[in-house]
């Protein structure tokens, strides 16, 4: 968040080399940045960013943007816990839940991220291995993690119209 009264930023100058304080929304830390970077990175002149991070909590920032653009119902508890035992890479079992036939798939993976984003990729390119999923559109999908920090091999299966 912005540590400078919201009405003093928006005097500063675009180009000012003058160090904005923020702090950062996932570890609390202190930082700096200049007034163009930081619209940079929200693409919007003059605006803020809705969260805003260090450094070093980037990857807290995207696994938490991927995971609310798939619905997770269990996001804002996922990445308190990665920011609390300072993982970077979230292990778990998860469900893939089809809104509109309640079919579920259920999966484990060591990278949820990284198997998340497979899913998604292979469905673009009509290149599941579950066929069913090459003509479903993501946005019906809704992505959970029934259990985390698993040590569990990567395994997958489907589960057909599984109440709830
Ligand atoms: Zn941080």
């Amino acid at each position: 968040m912005l540590l400078m009264p919201y009405e003093e930023y928006i005097k500063v100058n675009l180009y000012s080399h003058r160090k904005i304080p923020f702090s950062c929304d996932y570890c609390n830390k202190r930082f700096f940045r200049r007034k163009i970077n930081h619209t940079k990175i929200s693409n919007k002149n003059d605006c803020l960013i809705e969260k805003d991070c260090c450094k070093e909590c980037i990857k807290y920032k995207n696994t938490e943007a991927l995971f609310k653009s798939l619905n997770c119902q269990n996001t804002d508890l996922m990445i308190k816990h990665m920011v609390n035992k300072k993982i970077k890479t979230l292990s778990g079992v998860y469900s893939i839940r089809d809104k509109q036939n309640n079919k579920k798939y259920i999966g484990s993976s060591k990278d949820l991220v990284q198997r998340f984003k497979a899913h998604l990729l292979d469905m673009k390119n009509k290149d599941h291995h579950i066929s069913e999923f090459n003509s479903l559109d993501p946005k019906h999908l809704e992505f959970n993690i029934i259990e985390y920090d698993t040590a569990l091999p990567d395994f997958s299966f489907r589960l057909s119209s599984s109440p709830g």
